[in-house]
Protein backbone atom coordinates (compact mmCIF):
# COMPACT_ATOMS: atom_id res chain seq x y z
CA UNK A 1 0.00 0.00 0.00
CA UNK A 2 0.96 3.80 -0.55
CA UNK A 3 1.13 6.47 2.14
CA UNK A 4 0.90 10.27 1.74
CA UNK A 5 -1.24 12.63 0.33
CA UNK A 6 -0.60 12.87 -3.61
CA UNK A 7 -2.95 16.05 -3.68
CA UNK A 8 -3.16 18.94 -1.52
CA UNK A 9 -5.70 21.86 -2.21
CA UNK A 10 -5.60 24.88 -0.56
CA UNK A 11 -7.27 27.77 0.11
CA UNK A 12 -7.88 27.78 -4.04
CA UNK A 13 -9.11 30.59 -5.17
CA UNK A 14 -10.40 30.88 -9.09
CA UNK A 15 -12.40 33.50 -11.04
CA UNK A 16 -13.59 33.93 -14.53
CA UNK A 17 -13.20 37.95 -15.22
CA UNK A 18 -14.24 39.25 -12.22
CA UNK A 19 -16.65 36.81 -10.89
CA UNK A 20 -15.05 34.37 -8.60
CA UNK A 21 -16.06 30.68 -8.72
CA UNK A 22 -13.94 29.09 -6.89
CA UNK A 23 -13.84 31.27 -2.81
CA UNK A 24 -11.46 29.24 -0.89
CA UNK A 25 -11.61 25.39 -1.94
CA UNK A 26 -9.17 22.69 0.26
CA UNK A 27 -9.50 19.18 -0.32
CA UNK A 28 -6.23 16.36 -0.34
CA UNK A 29 -5.98 13.13 -2.07
CA UNK A 30 -4.82 10.37 -0.52
CA UNK A 31 -2.72 7.61 -2.14
CA UNK A 32 -4.08 5.01 -3.28
CA UNK A 33 -7.20 6.23 -2.74
CA UNK A 34 -10.78 7.31 -5.15
CA UNK A 35 -11.96 11.04 -3.72
CA UNK A 36 -15.03 12.40 -4.85
CA UNK A 37 -16.19 15.82 -5.72
CA UNK A 38 -20.17 16.19 -5.39
CA UNK A 39 -22.62 18.66 -6.23
CA UNK A 40 -24.96 20.48 -8.39
CA UNK A 41 -24.34 22.19 -11.89
CA UNK A 42 -22.57 25.10 -11.66
CA UNK A 43 -20.90 24.39 -8.31
CA UNK A 44 -17.36 24.76 -9.47
CA UNK A 45 -16.38 21.29 -9.88
CA UNK A 46 -15.61 21.43 -14.13
CA UNK A 47 -13.36 24.94 -12.65
CA UNK A 48 -11.96 23.02 -10.03
CA UNK A 49 -10.30 20.23 -11.72
CA UNK A 50 -9.52 22.29 -14.59
CA UNK A 51 -7.13 24.78 -11.85
CA UNK A 52 -5.73 22.15 -10.27
CA UNK A 53 -4.32 20.57 -13.50
CA UNK A 54 -3.07 24.31 -14.13
CA UNK A 55 -5.82 24.61 -17.32
CA UNK A 56 -6.97 27.99 -15.55
CA UNK A 57 -5.00 29.98 -13.34
CA UNK A 58 -5.12 30.03 -9.74
CA UNK A 59 -6.41 33.63 -8.23
CA UNK A 60 -5.18 32.40 -4.60
CA UNK A 61 -4.11 29.21 -2.93
CA UNK A 62 -2.08 26.68 -3.62
CA UNK A 63 -1.54 23.30 -4.62
CA UNK A 64 0.62 20.49 -3.96
CA UNK A 65 1.64 17.14 -5.88
CA UNK A 66 3.37 14.90 -3.51
CA UNK A 67 4.20 17.20 -1.57
CA UNK A 68 5.40 19.56 -4.40
CA UNK A 69 4.40 23.21 -5.39
CA UNK A 70 2.52 23.11 -8.68
CA UNK A 71 3.29 27.01 -9.16
CA UNK A 72 5.73 27.00 -11.18
CA UNK A 73 5.16 23.33 -13.23
CA UNK A 74 3.70 23.65 -16.42
CA UNK A 75 0.50 22.10 -17.52
CA UNK A 76 2.75 19.50 -19.73
CA UNK A 77 5.08 18.88 -17.38
CA UNK A 78 2.27 17.65 -14.62
CA UNK A 79 0.48 15.61 -17.18
CA UNK A 80 4.75 14.32 -17.37
CA UNK A 81 4.55 13.52 -13.90
CA UNK A 82 1.47 11.57 -14.03
CA UNK A 83 -1.17 14.11 -13.24
CA UNK A 84 -3.59 13.19 -16.03
CA UNK A 85 -7.32 15.35 -16.59
CA UNK A 86 -10.11 13.02 -18.38
CA UNK A 87 -12.21 16.10 -19.25
CA UNK A 88 -15.90 16.31 -19.01
CA UNK A 89 -17.32 16.43 -22.66
CA UNK A 90 -13.89 13.87 -23.25
CA UNK A 91 -12.47 16.16 -26.16
CA UNK A 92 -11.46 13.22 -27.89
CA UNK A 93 -10.44 13.76 -31.81
CA UNK A 94 -13.47 12.82 -33.54
CA UNK A 95 -12.28 12.90 -36.99
CA UNK A 96 -9.67 10.30 -35.75
CA UNK A 97 -9.92 6.09 -35.18
CA UNK A 98 -9.82 4.72 -32.07
CA UNK A 99 -5.98 3.86 -32.16
CA UNK A 100 -4.70 6.78 -33.04
CA UNK A 101 -6.34 8.56 -29.91
CA UNK A 102 -4.85 6.25 -27.60
CA UNK A 103 -1.06 6.90 -29.12
CA UNK A 104 -2.38 10.74 -28.61
CA UNK A 105 -2.71 9.98 -24.93
CA UNK A 106 1.15 9.03 -24.92
CA UNK A 107 2.11 12.58 -26.35
CA UNK A 108 3.88 14.01 -23.27
CA UNK A 109 5.65 10.15 -23.31
CA UNK A 110 7.00 10.95 -26.09
CA UNK A 111 8.00 14.25 -25.78
CA UNK A 112 10.13 12.51 -23.47
CA UNK A 113 12.01 10.69 -25.58
CA UNK A 114 9.55 7.18 -25.07
CA UNK A 115 8.73 5.49 -28.48
CA UNK A 116 7.91 2.04 -27.42
CA UNK A 117 3.93 2.31 -27.24
CA UNK A 118 2.84 -1.53 -28.04
CA UNK A 119 2.87 -2.95 -24.94
CA UNK A 120 0.66 -0.22 -23.31
CA UNK A 121 -1.76 -0.26 -25.89
CA UNK A 122 -2.48 -3.49 -25.47
CA UNK A 123 -2.77 -3.37 -22.20
CA UNK A 124 -5.54 -0.68 -22.69
CA UNK A 125 -7.05 -3.37 -25.10
CA UNK A 126 -6.83 -6.10 -22.49
CA UNK A 127 -9.10 -3.45 -19.99
CA UNK A 128 -11.40 -2.88 -23.24
CA UNK A 129 -11.88 -5.01 -25.03
CA UNK A 130 -14.27 -2.96 -27.48
CA UNK A 131 -11.45 -0.25 -27.96
CA UNK A 132 -9.73 -3.34 -29.92
CA UNK A 133 -12.31 -4.48 -31.70
CA UNK A 134 -12.94 -1.47 -32.89
CA UNK A 135 -9.28 0.02 -32.98
CA UNK A 136 -9.60 1.56 -36.75
CA UNK A 137 -13.34 2.76 -36.37
CA UNK A 138 -13.52 6.92 -35.85
CA UNK A 139 -13.92 8.30 -32.30
CA UNK A 140 -16.77 10.30 -33.37
CA UNK A 141 -18.83 7.37 -34.62
CA UNK A 142 -18.72 5.25 -31.06
CA UNK A 143 -21.53 5.15 -28.33
CA UNK A 144 -21.15 7.52 -25.81
CA UNK A 145 -20.01 4.72 -22.88
CA UNK A 146 -17.45 3.47 -25.76
CA UNK A 147 -16.58 7.05 -25.99
CA UNK A 148 -16.13 7.22 -22.40
CA UNK A 149 -13.41 4.35 -22.33
CA UNK A 150 -11.75 5.71 -24.97
CA UNK A 151 -11.49 8.90 -22.92
CA UNK A 152 -10.30 6.83 -20.20
CA UNK A 153 -8.08 4.74 -22.08
CA UNK A 154 -6.09 7.27 -23.69
CA UNK A 155 -5.03 8.81 -19.87
CA UNK A 156 -4.18 5.34 -19.17
CA UNK A 157 -1.31 5.78 -22.23
CA UNK A 158 -0.03 8.68 -20.26
CA UNK A 159 0.32 6.36 -17.11
CA UNK A 160 -1.11 8.50 -14.94
CA UNK A 161 -0.20 8.72 -10.59
CA UNK A 162 -3.32 10.61 -10.15
CA UNK A 163 -6.28 10.42 -12.77
CA UNK A 164 -8.81 13.18 -12.49
CA UNK A 165 -12.33 12.30 -14.05
CA UNK A 166 -14.66 15.43 -14.98
CA UNK A 167 -18.38 13.06 -14.76
CA UNK A 168 -17.36 9.86 -16.03
CA UNK A 169 -21.15 9.01 -15.93
CA UNK A 170 -22.60 11.38 -17.73
CA UNK A 171 -25.27 10.65 -20.37
CA UNK A 172 -24.75 6.98 -19.85
CA UNK A 173 -26.56 4.47 -19.04
CA UNK A 174 -27.04 2.65 -16.15
CA UNK A 175 -25.36 -0.30 -16.94
CA UNK A 176 -22.77 1.35 -18.31
CA UNK A 177 -22.26 3.19 -15.82
CA UNK A 178 -21.46 0.35 -13.25
CA UNK A 179 -19.29 -0.75 -15.91
CA UNK A 180 -17.04 2.33 -15.95
CA UNK A 181 -16.95 2.15 -12.21
CA UNK A 182 -15.64 -1.06 -11.69
CA UNK A 183 -13.27 0.06 -14.13
CA UNK A 184 -12.01 2.82 -11.76
CA UNK A 185 -12.23 0.11 -9.15
CA UNK A 186 -10.08 -1.97 -10.95
CA UNK A 187 -7.38 0.99 -11.48
CA UNK A 188 -7.61 2.03 -7.68
CA UNK A 189 -6.68 -1.86 -7.29
CA UNK A 190 -4.10 -1.48 -9.55
CA UNK A 191 -2.45 1.73 -7.20
CA UNK A 192 -3.94 4.62 -9.71
CA UNK A 193 -5.23 7.55 -7.34
CA UNK A 194 -8.14 9.41 -8.25
CA UNK A 195 -10.02 12.56 -7.99
CA UNK A 196 -13.90 12.03 -9.36
CA UNK A 197 -15.66 15.05 -9.98
CA UNK A 198 -19.88 13.71 -10.20
CA UNK A 199 -23.16 14.63 -10.41
CA UNK A 200 -24.09 10.91 -9.89
CA UNK A 201 -23.66 10.79 -6.43
CA UNK A 202 -25.14 7.45 -5.43
CA UNK A 203 -22.73 6.06 -7.93
CA UNK A 204 -19.67 7.99 -6.90
CA UNK A 205 -20.29 7.42 -3.41
CA UNK A 206 -20.02 3.38 -3.63
CA UNK A 207 -16.67 3.58 -5.21
CA UNK A 208 -14.79 6.55 -3.24
CA UNK A 209 -13.01 6.46 0.11
CA UNK A 210 -13.65 10.08 1.15
CA UNK A 211 -15.86 12.70 -0.38
CA UNK A 212 -16.89 16.48 -0.48
CA UNK A 213 -20.06 18.12 -1.58
CA UNK A 214 -19.27 21.29 -3.40
CA UNK A 215 -21.21 24.13 -3.63
CA UNK A 216 -21.14 27.58 -4.98
CA UNK A 217 -17.81 27.53 -4.67
CA UNK A 218 -17.28 26.29 -1.29
CA UNK A 219 -16.90 22.70 0.10
CA UNK A 220 -20.32 22.24 2.50
CA UNK A 221 -19.48 18.93 4.09
CA UNK A 222 -16.90 16.30 3.82
CA UNK A 223 -16.46 12.77 5.11
CA UNK A 224 -15.57 9.29 4.42
CA UNK A 225 -17.73 8.42 1.18
CA UNK A 226 -19.78 6.12 3.28
CA UNK A 227 -20.36 8.46 6.01
CA UNK A 228 -21.60 10.88 3.67
CA UNK A 229 -24.21 8.57 1.82
CA UNK A 230 -25.65 8.67 4.98
CA UNK A 231 -25.71 11.83 5.87
CA UNK A 232 -29.23 13.37 5.46
CA UNK A 233 -28.43 16.43 3.87
CA UNK A 234 -26.64 14.51 1.26
CA UNK A 235 -29.16 12.25 0.68
CA UNK A 236 -32.17 14.64 0.68
CA UNK A 237 -30.13 17.16 -2.14
CA UNK A 238 -28.51 14.20 -4.00
CA UNK A 239 -29.42 10.41 -3.69
CA UNK A 240 -32.76 11.46 -4.57
CA UNK A 241 -35.58 8.90 -3.68
CA UNK A 242 -34.69 5.06 -4.09
P1 LIG B 1 -21.50 21.36 -14.31
O1 LIG B 1 -21.69 20.08 -13.63
O2 LIG B 1 -22.78 21.98 -14.80
O3 LIG B 1 -20.40 21.37 -15.34
P2 LIG B 1 -19.70 22.51 -12.41
O4 LIG B 1 -19.92 22.20 -10.99
O5 LIG B 1 -18.66 21.76 -13.14
O6 LIG B 1 -21.06 22.39 -13.16
P3 LIG B 1 -18.38 24.86 -13.39
O7 LIG B 1 -18.53 24.46 -14.82
O8 LIG B 1 -17.06 24.73 -12.78
O9 LIG B 1 -19.43 24.08 -12.50
O10 LIG B 1 -18.90 26.35 -13.23
C1 LIG B 1 -18.81 27.08 -12.00
C2 LIG B 1 -19.30 28.51 -12.21
O11 LIG B 1 -18.40 29.22 -13.07
C3 LIG B 1 -20.66 28.61 -12.89
O12 LIG B 1 -21.36 29.68 -12.33
C4 LIG B 1 -20.32 28.84 -14.34
O13 LIG B 1 -21.35 29.57 -14.98
C5 LIG B 1 -19.07 29.67 -14.24
N1 LIG B 1 -18.19 29.46 -15.40
C6 LIG B 1 -17.72 28.26 -15.84
N2 LIG B 1 -16.92 28.42 -16.92
C7 LIG B 1 -16.91 29.75 -17.19
C8 LIG B 1 -16.28 30.56 -18.18
N3 LIG B 1 -15.48 30.02 -19.11
N4 LIG B 1 -16.51 31.89 -18.14
C9 LIG B 1 -17.29 32.44 -17.20
N5 LIG B 1 -17.91 31.74 -16.22
C10 LIG B 1 -17.73 30.42 -16.21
Amino acid sequence: PQHGAVLQVHDLHVNYGKVEALHGVSLQVEAGQIVTVIGPNGAGKTTLLSAIQGVLPLRGGHVAYHGESLAAISLEARVGRGMVLVPERRELFSSMNVEDNLTLGAYARYRRGERRFAADLDRVYDRFPRLRERRRQLAGTLSGGEQQMLAIGRALMAKPKLLMLDEPSLGLAPIIVREIFQILESLRAEGVTMLLVEQNARAALQVSNYAYVLETGEVSLQGPAGELAQNEAVAASYLGTR
